[in-house]
């Protein structure tokens, strides 16, 4: 009997959290005991919280939760190591621990309800289920748009990413295992999860308002990993450098026979303007081009060292799970 039990673990990556996680908490047990019903104790669940070194309460709350349910476990990271990085860190503890892992934001923006969804799919064989929001009704139109730019240049510059679906994703062990593999310290997991293959399966929600407290990708931060997305996935940027510079190329041909024409006509203006502008042209391109080219050397550079992902200052571990 007990050797058909199957362990569920759900990983919340946490930064600055204090203010959602005891609702955060109260719904994912509701959730996963309702799961631990349906499939009459043969699924076990359970919650690991990845605290990303935040500076609020947000650690002293999860020990505490370690300490009063026996599904809950922490992980607190060393420093902040950022939302992927610490997700990366959860998802290599769940791969020692769990047969499958569901993983979710701290703010409660993706339904919980889900992951019941999820775990049937699962259960009935799937590896990796992509939970994928129907539309964007509560976020800003800002966000939205922004966000839905970035799902239609990812596609464009050729990042196989499915569209509208975040990190809110169910994976069974092997694809875990499968993931691990990956050697890369630049991680932009929707899009390397794609690659892995398996059988993948959909989840479809509505995402709703954050329950507490503000977003933590500002748009600076939304830019670098828009950006983060598509330099670790493509090099089409890199080959527009030398489309563009082919493009200059013809056009400053057609800018010189027309500066010799006009000084076989006797029409030599002084001209300046269009010197100027056409300065200006080629200096933003050049200083474009050098952007590009030092985005994919600084990635280089960041592969090469070889850094940890993350370092673990203390672990909890969910009792459930052991
Ligand atoms: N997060 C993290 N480290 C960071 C930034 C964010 O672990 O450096 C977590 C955060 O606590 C949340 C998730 O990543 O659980 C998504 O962040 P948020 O909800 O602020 O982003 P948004 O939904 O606004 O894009
Ligand atoms: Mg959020």
């Amino acid at each position: 009997m007990m050797t058909d039990v199957k362990k569920l673990m759900v990983v919340v990556p946490c930064y600055n959290e204090e203010a959602v996680l005891h609702e955060t908490l109260r719904r994912l047990t509701e959730v996963l005991q309702g799961v631990r019903h349906k499939y009459e104790g043969q699924i076990v669940p359970s919650i690991l919280f990845v605290d990303d070194g935040s500076r609020d309460a947000t650690w002293q709350l999860i020990s505490q939760f370690q300490q009063e349910s026996p599904l809950v476990g922490g992980l607190r990271l060393a420093h902040n190591a950022g939302h992927q990085h610490a997700l990366w860190a959860g998802l290599e503890f769940a791969a020692d621990h769990a047969d499958a892992t569901i993983s979710i934001d701290a703010d409660l923006q993706d339904d919980v309800n889900v992951i019941a969804d999820m775990a049937e799919q699962w259960w009935k064989g799937t590896d990796i289920v992509y939970g994928v929001r129907k539309d964007r009704p509560t976020d800003t139109a800002f966000k939205k748009h922004t966000a839905q730019a970035f799902y239609h240049l990812m596609a464009r510059m050729g990042g196989d990413i499915v569209y509208n679906h975040a990190d809110y994703r169910l994976m069974s062990r092997r694809a875990l295992v499968a993931l691990m593999q990956y050697p890369e310290r630049n991680i932009f997991l929707r899009g390397m999860v794609r690659t892995l293959g398996f059988n993948e399966g959909y989840a479809y929600y509505d995402r709703s308002e954050r329950f507490a407290g503000e977003s933590k990708y500002p748009f600076r931060k939304m830019l670098s990993f828009a950006i983060d997305g598509i330099t670790s996935f493509s090099v089409k940027p890199l080959q527009m450098i030398t489309y563009l510079g082919i493009f200059l190329t013809f056009a400053s041909f057609v800018a010189i026979l027309y500066a010799l024409v006009s000084w076989a006509a006797g029409k030599a203006l002084p001209g300046w303007t269009s010197l100027l502008i056409s300065l200006w042209f080629i200096g933003g391109a050049i200083l474009i081009s050098l952007g590009v080219i030092g985005t994919y050397v600084g990635k280089i550079y960041s592969e090469v060292k070889r850094r940890p992902r993350y370092i673990v200052d203390k672990v909890l571990e969910p009792a459930d799970a052991r």
